[in-house]
């Protein structure tokens, strides 16, 4: 059926000559509906046009730091996965890689936060203060703490990206940006940062299965935080330059400060994670 020919809306009765109903979106049934080969070719179109989303989206956000931002921002939204999507899926594989790996990226169990982490002091005035309240027992307490911590810290790392969104507007004044345009520029970001972190963990259990000692090395450790705050500001660098259109020297130190603000975001969500299981298992 040609987009010109005259059909009925389903939806609302009217009469239309465009290819879909502009007040519905519905579309004129074709002449096959519901035969099989065509029912096939639907769900095939579906899940290439999905396929499609999903493969551009993720080429964009790796390989044009900021386009997505840039696009979603002006209005071409069609030809990607939504900044929420794109992060959720993100995030999806991040648990899986974590889960296949063994690694704890973001949580520690409750004996390194009293025993090995800067914040041991208040974090046994806290446990101590918790249990007595709780009438339990360290040895009780722990390992329901040490589960519902691996959970909590997959599965809340969008508050990262909300507090990092919140160091953008002051950073960036004369970008004239609503306060959501930095929300979806932070979530692209941390998209971005959950695939370098599977790929740290893929690095690390390879070098585990070489028969070094992973995550678990210091070195090891230490390498792969400095790489990836290294990726973190190569990728800011490009990504404040195309969306807030960052130049010369103030770029350079804009980079400097978020990449600070990404570090420290990520011992602060430790902390919070720690406080947050504390409170709720
Ligand atoms: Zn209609």
């Amino acid at each position: 059926m040609g987009a010109t020919a005259k059909w009925t809306c389903p939806g609302c009765g009217m009469v239309r000559r465009t290819a879909f109903c502009p007040t519905c979106g519905e579309e004129p049934l074709r002449p096959r509906d519901l035969k099989v080969d065509d029912l096939a070719a639907r769900i095939f179109a579906a899940l290439s046009n999905v396929d499609g989303k999903l493969l551009r989206s993720f080429r964009a956000l790796l390989a044009t730091p900021g386009a997505l931002t840039v696009h979603y921002v002006s209005g071409q939204r069609r030809p990607y996965l939504g900044p929420l999507q794109l992060f959720l899926i993100a995030n999806a594989l991040f648990f899986a890689v974590q889960s296949w790996t063994h690694l704890a990226i973001f949580s520690s169990p409750l004996a390194s936060h009293l025993h090995n982490q800067d914040w041991q002091e208040v974090a046994r005035a806290m446990t101590e203060a918790r249990l007595r309240w709780r009438h339990e027992t360290y040895a009780a307490f722990a390992p329901a703490f040490d589960r519902a911590a691996v959970l909590n810290a997959k599965a809340l790392i969008i508050l990262m990206a909300l507090a990092f969104a919140l160091f953008l507007p002051a950073l960036h004044p004369r970008a004239r940006r609503a306060l959501g345009a930095h929300v979806i520029f932070a979530l692209h970001l941390y998209a971005f940062i959950l695939l370098l972190l599977c790929l740290s963990m893929l690095l690390a259990e390879a070098d585990r299965l070489a028969g070094g000692g992973g995550l678990e090395a210091g070195s090891v450790d230490m390498a792969l935080s400095v790489f990836n705050l290294l990726a973190c500001a190569v990728y800011l660098y490009a990504a404040t330059g195309r969306f807030y259109g960052s130049r010369g020297a103030a770029r350079i130190a804009k980079v400097a400060v978020l990449t600070v603000a990404i570090g420290a975001i990520a011992l602060a969500y430790r902390f919070a994670i720690f406080a947050i299981t504390l409170y709720t298992s």
